[in-house]
Formats: structure tokens, C-alpha cells, sequence
């Protein structure tokens, strides 16, 4: 990867004001010289996060959320520091030195990812050239625009079963690599094209580089399958993409909402209709990966998997394995029409968006889910039923959820609400006590020595003077992680002849041993007034304690000691600290 000098980070940070960028991804309102917003990096209802313009600096005093203008585009944007850092410089006009500087694509697969675009930028083309007018009125006739085709790169593998090899072994690219990465196919010793005679659909990784096709037919042809989708390679590894997620990732974030599909053609079919925040799963279980993409976008999940028993069963799995993961889950279930693509051709625009705008909530759908093939008039079948409902909700933390649920059941059957209560706490897992909304940071109390530390090291973070300060009058911390800030503080600002609390936090993201505890610092220190006052004060303060051990762990000595000499020695020293002490 290219490298960006950190002086030219620091310049990018000094011309980006945090207000400006982090106001242009959600609405900021000035309160005194601090501007808050709601926090995106938690399930927030009142602006938690307050940015500091003076400091360049975000925090959320919820969540503890804290950083500068590159980790906020990180975490916000879900790519990595130097994407950010790229990101944030494009924003500020600036341009970075380095112009081969792409950052999202993988410098491992440099080549391979070289000969997928190659491949795509010729079956695009194709698409345009005689041999594809017969596949382009196809993607007409099914309502496809023209700028579906080109967003979604929809191309053609021409009829002939080498044109892409022949074009590929041009650029001597050599046959091993495209049988890798599934760009050909070994006959029985002969190679050929692998997607010849299709459309063909790029797929994507979660960051948009192409690691694969899926390609279908488009004339009638008999007793050859309709889809053929690239093979798993070292490139492509479906479980751990979404389709379409790299484009949208930005309109989910817009609309506080993605929309999850089974097949790609439903993605395209949904983006069509001008609904852009949809992936899709290519397939019905959800695997760790795929939600942990979802969960980074921190907007809530709507599932509308296909109208058969599959897309059921895997609504209520993928469903389950969201909740559990804290992921606020709704459901759409369409009927007539067996998925999204086909409902939309069926029954046109508008009948999709009014099931997108009102989704139920997964667990609203569960009990619907539950009640299938069930008599409720029966009184066994009901049993079974209210027992289902009660197990099902035990997994849940949501309070108001587990409080709405109950006396919805209680009225709907005539049961006591205490009877249900008491059955769902024998049910209910003991950690699961925490509402979903609630922020995860436990704070513990710190003791006056450690509040000290931690506000002589936020100082030193400020300027110069109060660096010269520490090195002065303390030089040291006997606890190895205070220590370390220290050292990296000294460090950075002899490396830069000048810090800001702003700058050093770019120094140390990648210092993943200290990072948490000086987001944790600055995030309880940003609006404190730095003076050399206090500084001296937190210095006193901590010497004070300092000596108080000193005193103590003498005094421990002393009484372990059996030379008398030694023993009056040791009395010696305590007595200068204690005069040290006043
Ligand atoms: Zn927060």
C-alpha cells in the first residue's frame, strides 16, 4: 500500500474541521462553543456525542465514543483509518501525494483483482456491441433501465467458448491464475470460457472490488442451468460478502435501514425501483461474517427473503441470529409471488415500497410464526403456543418488548400477568437483565490517583509546556500502561516538534495497547480547561500519593529489618518525606 507521511496526515487534519465533515454525515446544533449530535455508534435517542471545534475532537458521554475527524469517517463509514484519511482529504479538496494511492483495493490479490476488472470491462462492453443487442433487449423486456445495467455493471460473455481467454492470455496472464479465480473452466484437459452464451452480473466484495461473476441465460436454451456463479476461490468467498453492500452501505445509513434479500436479481429488481439500501444474501442462511457486516452499519435490519418454506424457515433463523446479536430486526413477508423480483413485476412499484414502509418487527412476525398449524381454541395447542411465545421472547433483552408482549397475552387469553411474569423468569437467561439500548461502557469509579495520572497525561497531550512540566517535576509513572502514554506522548512530540490532542490520536490507533485507554482519557477530559494551574495541581496531587506509598512501603521495611543501622536509615528517609509532605 502507499504510504502517506504522517506529516501530510497532520496537514490533511489541520485543514478538516471536525464540524464541517462530521456535520455532513448527520446534523450537528451548536450548544456554547460545543456543537452534539445523536450518536451513530450507539442505539442513541438524545444527542449523546458532542463535538469539541476547539479540539477537534468527538465524544459520546453514553457509548465513551471518542476520537478525531479520520476515526469518526472509520467507524462511521465502516473502512479503514487510511481509506478515512483519503476520504477526509477528498472532502477538504486536498489531493493526496501519492496518486497511485487506491486504498480499497487489497495489494494480495493486486493482479487477480486486475484481471477481474479487465474481464468486466469487457463483458460491459460487449453488452454494447452487435453480439449484444439480443441480451440487452432481454434486460429491457424484463424492466431493467439503462442505469441499472450500468450501476450494477451488467455485461455479456460473448458466444464464443474462448474470448475472454484469448483476450486474457494477450496480456499474458497465465491460464493457472484464471482457472483460480474461476474466470475459465478445465474440460477435460481443454479450456474454455466459463460464462459463455450469458449475461453476466459482477460480484462484489464488502468493499467493492470484483471478486466474481453470476451469470444466466437469456435465450431458450434446454438442459443447461439458468444461473452459473463463480466458484469459491482465494478471491471469492461468499459467505463473507453481501452483494451490493459496498453501494449500499452510504443510503442504509441515509435511511437508517437495510434491506436484506436472498438473490441478486431481487437486489437489482428493489435498486431499480429507486430503493438503494439493499443487499443481497445470495443463498438463505446468514453466515457470522454477513452479520457482522449488518451490525456495523448500526441501522436497523429489514428481512424480505422469498415466499416459500426456505425463505420462512430462514427469516426466523437469520431473524434469531440477529436479535441475539443486539440487531434491531423487522420482517417483510410478501405473498403471491415467489420473491421480491417477481412481486415487483407482478404487482408494480407501489405495492413494494408500502410493504417496506410498514415492516413488522421480527418479533411481532415470530408469534405470527408460531401460531402456524396451531388450533388456538384447543387448549393443548394454546399451551404450547403461550410456552413458545415466552421461550422465544426469554432471548430477548428488550424490555419494553418482554412488558408489551406479556400483557398483550395476558388480555388476548384471559391469563394472570403474574403467572406469564413468573414463567418467563424461570425461562429467561440470568445475563440477559440488560436492556438492548442501553450503552455497553460500565464506568467504575477512579480513585484520586488515577484520575490524576490520567489528567496529567490528557495535559501533556495539549502542548509542550505541559510535557516540559511532567518531565519536570514527575518524569515518570510506576504503572506500566500510564507509563507507556507518557513515553508515547514524549515520544510523538519530539518526533513533530508540537502536539494536539487530535494529532496524537492518529499517532496511536494502531497502538492497540494503549489506544483504549487514551480515547478513554481524552473522552473524559475533552472539556476540561487546560491551564498550567491545574496542571500543577493533578502533579501535586499525585506526588502526594506517590509519597504517601513510599511512606508506607518504608515503614513496611523498616519493621522487617533487623540491622539497626540499616533500620535508622530507613527512619532517616521517612522523615524527609513526611517533610517533603506539607
Ligand atoms: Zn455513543
Amino acid at each position: 500500500m502507499a504510504l502517506i507521511s504522517n506529516e501530510e496526515i497532520n496537514a490533511i487534519r489541520a485543514s478538516a474541521n471536525i464540524v464541517s465533515i462530521i456535520g455532513s454525515y448527520i446534523p450537528l446544533t451548536q450548544r456554547g462553543k460545543n456543537y452534539l449530535c445523536v450518536c451513530p455508534f450507539h442505539d442513541d435517542h438524545s444527542p449523546s456525542m458532542s463535538v469539541s471545534e476547539e479540539k477537534q475532537i468527538y465524544k459520546c458521554f453514553s457509548c465513551g465514543a471518542t476520537g478525531n475527524v479520520f476515526t469518526f469517517v472509520s467507524e462511521y463509514e465502516n473502512i479503514p483509518f487510511i481509506e478515512a484519511v483519503a476520504k477526509v482529504a477528498e472532502k477538504c479538496g486536498m489531493k493526496l501525494s501519492d496518486s497511485t494511492y487506491k486504498s480499497n483495493v487489497s495489494q494480495t490479490f493486486k493482479e487477480e483483482h486486475e484481471i477481474m476488472e479487465l474481464s468486466q470491462k469487457f463483458f460491459q462492453n460487449n453488452l454494447r456491441t452487435n453480439a449484444g443487442v439480443e441480451a440487452l433487449n432481454y434486460l429491457k423486456k424484463r424492466g431493467l433501465t439503462d442505469e441499472i445495467v450500468k450501476e450494477f455493471g451488467i455485461g455479456l460473455s460473448l458466444d464464443s467458448n474462448d474470448a475472454l481467454m484469448t483476450l486474457l492470455t494477450k496480456k499474458s496472464y497465465d491460464n493457472k491464475k484464471l482457472l483460480d479465480i474461476g474466470l475459465i473452466n478445465n474440460v477435460s484437459g481443454k479450456m474454455y470460457d466459463m460464462f459463455s452464451r450469458r449475461i453476466t452480473f459482477p460480484l462484489w466484495d464488502k468493499d467493492g472490488n470484483i471478486v466474481g461473476f453470476s451469470a444466466r441465460i437469456y435465450r431458450d436454451e434446454k438442459n443447461v442451468s439458468k444461473y452459473m456463479n463463480s466458484r469459491e476461490s482465494k478471491l471469492f468467498k461468499k459467505g463473507e460478502t453481501l452483494y451490493n453492500y459496498h453501494n449500499a452501505k452510504d443510503y442504509a445509513k441515509r435511511e437508517k435501514a437495510i434491506i436484506v434479500v436472498e438473490g441478486f436479481m431481487d437486489a437489482i429488481r428493489i435498486s431499480n425501483i429507486g430503493i438503494k439500501n439493499v443487499v443481497a444474501l445470495q443463498g438463505t442462511a446468514m453466515t457470522e461474517q454477513q452479520i457482522s457486516l449488518l451490525k456495523k452499519l448500526r441501522v436497523k435490519v429489514i428481512l424480505c427473503l422469498d415466499n416459500d418454506n426456505a425463505g420462512l424457515l430462514a427469516t426466523v433463523n437469520n431473524g434469531e441470529e440477529l436479535v441475539k446479536h443486539d440487531v434491531e430486526t423487522f420482517v417483510i413477508r410478501l405473498s403471491g409471488q415467489k420473491d421480491p423480483d417477481e412481486y415487483i413485476l407482478a404487482n408494480g412499484n407501489e405495492a413494494f415500497v408500502k410493504n417496506v414502509e410498514t415492516p413488522m418487527t421480527f418479533f411481532e412476525f415470530k408469534m405470527n410464526y408460531l401460531k402456524q398449524n396451531k388450533n388456538l381454541e384447543n387448549v393443548e395447542d394454546l399451551s404450547t403456543y403461550i410456552n413458545d411465545v415466552l421461550k422465544s421472547l426469554s432471548a430477548s433483552n428488550d424490555e419494553i418488548l418482554r412488558e408489551l408482549t406479556l400483557n398483550k397475552l395476558s388480555k388476548d387469553y384471559d391469563l394472570s400477568l403474574d403467572m406469564l411474569k413468573n414463567k418467563l423468569n424461570g425461562l429467561s437467561p440470568v445475563e440477559s437483565t440488560r436492556s438492548v439500548s442501553e450503552p455497553i461502557k460500565e464506568k467504575t469509579k477512579k480513585d484520586g490517583y488515577t484520575i490524576g495520572m490520567e489528567k496529567i497525561l490528557y495535559f501533556m497531550m495539549n502542548g509542550e509546556q505541559y510535557i516540559k512540566e511532567y518531565q519536570c517535576k514527575l518524569g515518570f509513572f510506576a504503572e506500566p500502561i500510564y507509563r507507556e502514554i507518557a513515553n508515547e506522548i514524549v515520544y510523538f512530540y519530539e518526533e513533530n516538534k508540537a502536539i494536539t490532542v487530535a494529532d496524537f490520536i492518529t499517532y496511536i490507533v494502531t497502538k492497540n495497547e494503549i489506544k483504549g485507554k487514551v480515547m478513554e482519557i481524552v473522552n473524559e477530559s475533552v472539556n476540561d480547561d487546560v491551564t498550567m494551574e491545574a496542571m500543577d495541581d493533578y502533579i501535586k496531587a499525585v506526588m502526594k500519593i506517590i509519597t504517601k506509598n513510599e511512606i508506607k512501603r518504608l515503614k513496611n521495611l523498616q519493621k522487617s529489618e533487623l540491622d539497626i543501622y540499616k533500620k535508622m536509615k530507613i527512619a532517616e528517609q521517612i522523615r524527609e518525606l513526611k517533610k517533603e509532605d506539607v
